[in-house]
């Protein structure tokens, strides 16, 4: 940081701690084009780099506070222990070049060496001391950045159901935007909505129906890939993400999900009372090379009203809605 002239605030330290950790490769991209243009950290460039990449992914603002206060006391007791070992080398050196003048003016030279002998072994025992409190500040620094890489996740996680949430969406589906076009290979999403779920809710109340919600995502989870993304996509929506599924792949993938789902048995957890089967409509599309998230799930989320508008408990993918297009 002293390098590049960035004045040691705690979110700058925030930023530049994450930068030399490598967790975000955008982040070091930007500082690395930053430091090749040769441009100057100013306040301006400073603030946006914070609020691009470390409080948007942080998430939680009391985190990042949190962090960075931590950051900026590991900092300054290191930079305290740094002066005080600057101190301590002025002065024995100090001491070194008195010995050495008077040993040139002939004093006896036993006392001298003596002398010499007492200024190195201080040296070598405040070299360890020096030592040992790196070392602590880099324990300490460790348990930041563990506790950083938590509240990453945290922040990419939902509550209720323990998927990736709409920020991991995204983040996910970028990558998976640029890998499909990159080698040419297909790229599908499907979009899940429970059927009659107001009315499941009303019937049987809300927490029975957060335990629905937890159910799907465990079918979810159980049924994809390991390099599929599964997440919440809304309320009572979710959605997964089929790197390297065409849409045919994903419908079955789909009709698969729809099928268990519909077989599963809920029963109540206090009265082992069983519910009545719940049911899901989905909607499948395959992304087109260079158009955005968004004009994809859309895509998806028309499948979807039509897998509603048919009846429920359906797999309907973007091909359907061509047809029906052409057809009125
Ligand atoms: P449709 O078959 O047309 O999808 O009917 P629906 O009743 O599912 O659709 P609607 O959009 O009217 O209702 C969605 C319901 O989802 C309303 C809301 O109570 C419920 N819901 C959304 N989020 C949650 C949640 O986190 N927990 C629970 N238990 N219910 C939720
Ligand atoms: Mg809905
Ligand atoms: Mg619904």
């Amino acid at each position: 940081m002293s390098q590049y002239r960035v004045p040691p605030t705690p979110n700058n330290f925030h930023t530049w701690f994450k930068y030399s950790l490598g967790v975000s490769p955008d982040l070091k991209r930007a500082i690395d084009i930053l430091i090749g243009n040769k441009r100057k950290f100013d306040a301006a460039t400073n603030r946006d780099l914070f609020a691009m990449y470390v409080r948007a992914d942080t998430g939680d603002d009391s985190d990042v506070n949190n962090f960075s206060q931590q950051l900026h006391s590991v900092m300054a007791s290191a930079k305290q222990y740094l002066n005080v070992a600057i101190a301590d080398n002025r002065s024995q050196m100090m001491a070194i070049g008195d010995i050495a003048e008077r040993s040139e003016a002939g004093v006896d030279p036993a006392p001298l060496v003596e002398n010499l002998l007492n200024e190195l072994a201080k040296a070598v025992n405040r070299a360890a001391k020096l030592e040992a409190r790196f070392a602590e500040s880099t324990r300490e620094l460790d348990a930041i950045r563990d506790s950083l890489s938590k509240s990453e996740e945290r922040a990419k996680t939902d509550t209720l159901t323990g998927l990736p949430n709409r920020r991991a969406l995204e983040e996910f589906f970028r990558k998976a935007q640029i890998a499909a076009m990159e080698k040419g290979e297909p790229l599908s999403v499907l979009l899940i909505d429970i059927d009659h779920f107001k009315k499941f809710n009303d019937s049987f109340g809300h927490g029975v129906g957060d335990q629905v919600l937890r159910l799907m995502a465990s079918v979810l989870r159980e049924r994809l890939r390991e390099s599929d993304l599964p997440a919440r996509y809304g309320g009572e929506e979710l959605i997964a993400v089929l790197p390297g599924a065409d849409l045919a792949t994903c419908a079955a993938v789909a009709e698969r999900i729809r099928r268990l789902i519909s077989e599963c048995r809920i029963t109540r957890r206090s009265t082992q009372e069983l519910l009545p089967s719940i049911t899901v409509s989905i909607g499948v599309g395959q992304f087109q090379f260079g158009e955005s998230m968004a004009d994809l799930i859309e895509r998806c989320d028309r499948a979807l009203y039509l897998a509603k508008r048919n009846g429920r408990n359906r797999v309907v993918t973007e091909a359907e809605l061509d047809r029906e297009m052409a057809a009125s």
